[in-house]
């Protein structure tokens, strides 16, 4: 394994995509996970989206979630915008760090905002140019980047013509989404071999789901290809919205647990980060998918 990288970047997700797609909990509990999160050595965290409350009304108290967080000088905090109302929101919130999203399915990013992939590029060359104006980095995130829940797989070279525009447009990070976990490591191998080439420079993210239980494999895949960012929402938070009941994003603990044991850093105190997840299970009130929060790290000994 001597490729391999000898540290990872791995972005916290929970309080935002995890919470986005959990039922509402109260704001208190939201900035309670976040603090929590701050304090496990987690170096980047995805804080909060800025969209519309009646979209989205688990994200409607964002602004207070931000304002009460004990923000840590030793985390970068990202939030996710839809337009350029959340965009200045965002911007207005201090926040340095954007994320913006657009399907690779027409069909996927019709179904949310009624638009095609190519109108929403155009929108989002828009916003980074705004954005950009303001001192912000954008990253495009690109979903259904493996697979799409009403078209089925979708092609590498599909992907890699978005990321070229995306790129063109001034993107300053592109973050692939297994919106679906649709991925398999023969499907990242594919996808990275389609898009690498070209975007030497811009860094790229991964974000996979384990809803298939794939996304510890497909992270080491995308590690022999020189991955070294990765989404991951600790305990598993965030659910699957098109398999009711499924996993969803993959469990940040099962990652560092992982990542740790090959030797791999991530900056993480995984036991606070197990108890940050323990922390997850009882704001949402419902077991959440981690085998490492079940089960505790592979070190853990009972009395005999
Ligand atoms: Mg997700």
């Amino acid at each position: 394994m001597s490729e391999l990288p000898s540290a990872v970047s791995i972005r916290e997700v929970g309080p935002r995509d995890g919470l986005q797609n959990e039922d509402p909990v109260p704001t208190e509990a939201k900035v309670r996970l976040l603090d929590a999160l701050s304090a496990t050595g987690v170096k980047w965290i995805e804080a909060v989206s800025f969209v519309h409350p009646k979209a989205i009304p688990q994200m409607a108290d964002a602004d207070e979630v931000w304002n009460q967080a004990a923000k840590s000088p030793n985390v970068r905090y990202s939030a996710l915008i839809p337009n350029s109302r959340g965009a200045q929101r965002a911007l207005d919130a201090g926040f340095t760090e954007i994320e913006v999203v657009v399907s690779a399915s027409d069909t996927h990013n019709r179904k949310n905002v009624n638009r095609s992939t190519a109108e929403s590029l155009d929108d989002i060359a828009a916003l980074i140019q705004l954005l950009h104006d303001h001192n912000a980095t954008v990253e495009v995130i690109v979903s259904t980047s493996f697979g799409c829940p009403y078209e089925g797989d979708v092609a590498p070279q599909r992907v890699a013509d978005i990321v070229d525009r995306a790129v063109a447009d001034g993107a300053d990070r592109i973050a692939f989404g297994d919106t679906t976990g649709m991925a398999t490591p023969r499907r990242v191998t594919e996808l990275l071999d389609a898009v690498r080439g070209g975007h030497a420079d811009t860094p790229l993210l991964l974000h996979f789901h384990n809803t298939r239980g794939t996304a510890l494999a497909n992270i080491l895949t995308a590690l022999e290809h020189g991955i070294t960012e990765f989404d991951a929402s600790v305990g598993g938070l965030g659910g699957c919205p098109y398999a009711p009941g499924a996993t969803g994003n993959v469990a940040t603990e099962e990652v560092v647990h992982m990542l740790h044991d090959m030797g791999i850093a991530t900056g993480i105190d995984l036991d606070a980060l197990i108890e940050a997840a323990r922390l997850a299970e009882k704001i949402v009130g419902k077991e959440l998918p981690s085998g490492v929060l079940r089960a505790g790290p592979r070190t853990r000994t009972i009395p005999a």
